[in-house]
């Protein structure tokens, strides 16, 4: 999707630090941080929303958790604990249309996000 964002960061046409890739998944540190930590782990492929996964989809969303779970490990919240968001249409406040989890942590996290 040309005018994608996320879809822009996985074809390297656009920036962002990124910390784990593989085939299905890639997670990259939010551009708005809202907590010590807040990355989002991101499909490779282009899903809107958890509205439009298909059932063949079902596998990648719990490697999406999957990845999250190390990466937490990794940037030392696991114990201290996170909070993991998956925003869908309108009054949940999405606002990229590329389905994505977000890992917030590293303070305690305000609701709904920082
Ligand atoms: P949503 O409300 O859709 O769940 O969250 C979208 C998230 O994407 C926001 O936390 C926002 O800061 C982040 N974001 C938006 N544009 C970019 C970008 O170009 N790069 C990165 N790294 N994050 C972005
Ligand atoms: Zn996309």
């Amino acid at each position: 999707m040309a005018d994608c964002v996320f879809c822009r960061i996985i074809a390297g046409q656009a920036p962002a630090t990124v910390y784990y890739r593989d085939d299905q998944v890639i997670a990259f540190q939010d551009i708005r941080p809202v907590a010590p930590v807040h990355i989002l782990i991101v499909p490779i492929k282009h899903i809107e929303s958890i509205n439009a996964m298909s059932e063949e989809d079902k596998p990648l969303i719990g490697h999406l958790f999957w990845v999250a779970r190390q990466l937490a490990v990794q940037h030392g919240i696991a114990e201290s604990g996170y909070r993991s968001i998956i925003n869908t249409g309108r009054d949940a406040g999405q606002a990229v249309f590329h389905l994505h989890l977000h890992i917030i942590g590293g303070q305690r996290v305000r609701y709904p996000m920082g």
